[in-house]
């Protein structure tokens, strides 16, 4: 069986005329599977029912089915535990803010990367996640809340520039006019820093946003926490980074996760300020979620005031980001987590 909506526009016109159809049958399918973002052919209604079951016996759509759902009381976050067609957990998060919807997908089944003080790589990885799979979370959550989502985050659970081609399939797939139309303006990959595939990035031409996971000021602080440092350091992280502001003259972001007594002690905002001075770039401060197994702590309020203040005062643009969904769990990788070990 093949992955129908994970096909390009020219992929799925191939396998139209394989099945020897007319043409309009492309436009008309292409647009149930990513504008409609149905989850079976036989919502495929201008589709007659001999054709809908020639479609279901040599094609499957990878739909992403609400096996749990969280509602904030705070501020309306909804977190979904997904289930794909293989029995596998992911986790998506949908936010409100000013200017609209703003969905956080995961991007593979479990992460590899192995960050400290992350939940995602404790369940171990297990796949990719295909280009379609990455939609159905957009379609899967649209459906739900009846709302149209303008914005994407990939910063869930997976390290998106380790799927490199199926994000990049995922871009073009979600920008096309005939599906959901989303600008790839409003569209932010994360990563912690694979800085070959940053570079093969910048080739690529697409104006995404970049957001770093940089999380410490320098290597020996950086390797404690982020094994993915003892491949590719700081330095060269960062002039990965400048380049791709330079080349697609987009700013870019820098995640730092503030962990008490492990990177934010006023020195360390100090030699962060001085490695990125002179670039237009923009550091969010986010005080550690708790992930119960990691045992770290996270900073005080006072020391995360302090640090942004001392990356303000040295001409450097902060700020803190403002925690949405906090008494649902909404940091990542969690849900996966205690589903698999049966809690
Ligand atoms: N692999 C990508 C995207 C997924 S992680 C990346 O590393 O960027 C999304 C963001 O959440 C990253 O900045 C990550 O470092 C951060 N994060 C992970 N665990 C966290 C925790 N317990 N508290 C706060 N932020 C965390």
């Amino acid at each position: 069986m093949t992955d129908i909506k994970s096909l390009s526009f020219d992929g799925l016109s191939d396998e139209i005329s394989k099945l020897n159809l007319p043409k309009f049958r492309c436009n008309q399918i292409y647009q149930w599977l990513h504008k409609d973002g149905v989850s079976s052919f036989d919502e495929m209604t201008n589709l007659s029912k001999s054709l809908r079951e020639q479609l279901s016996a040599n094609y499957y759509i990878a739909d992403c089915i609400i096996e749990d759902k969280y509602v904030s009381a705070l501020d309306g976050t909804v977190k979904y535990l997904f289930r794909l067609y293989d029995g596998e957990y992911i986790e998506t998060v949908v936010m409100k803010y000013k200017y609209g919807y703003t969905i956080c997908i995961s991007s593979q089944v479990g992460c590899k990367m192995g960050c400290k003080f992350c939940a995602s790589t404790l369940a171990g990885f297990k796949r990719n996640l295909s280009p379609a799979e990455m939609e159905s979370q957009i379609h899967a959550a649209q459906r739900d809340l009846n709302v149209r989502i303008s914005h994407i985050v990939i910063m869930g659970i997976g390290e998106p520039l380790d799927n490199y081609d199926n994000v990049i399939r995922f871009f073009k797939a979600v920008n096309d006019k005939r599906g959901l139309n989303i600008s790839l303006r409003d569209i932010t990959i994360s990563t912690c820093g694979i800085v070959p595939n940053i570079y093969k990035l910048i080739d690529e031409k697409l104006p995404v946003t970049l957001t770093l996971s940089l999380h410490a000021p320098n290597d020996a602080i950086r390797s404690k926490t982020m094994p993915v440092n003892d491949k590719w350091g700081i330095d060269e992280v960062i002039t990965a980074c400048r380049e791709y502001a330079d080349r697609t003259s987009r700013r870019v972001s820098f995640e730092y996760t503030l962990i008490k007594g492990v990177n934010d002690s006023k020195e360390c905002a100090v030699e962060l300020a001085g490695r990125l001075k002179g670039f237009n770039s923009h550091v969010n401060l986010i005080p550690v979620n708790d992930v119960e197994e990691r045992g770290n702590v996270r900073s005080s309020n006072k020391s995360v005031n302090n640090f942004c203040d001392t990356l303000k005062s040295l001409g450097i643009n902060a700020t803190i980001r403002r925690t949405l969904g906090s008494d649902i769990n909404a940091s990542c990788g969690q849900l996966r987590r205690k589903k698999k070990s049966g809690d």
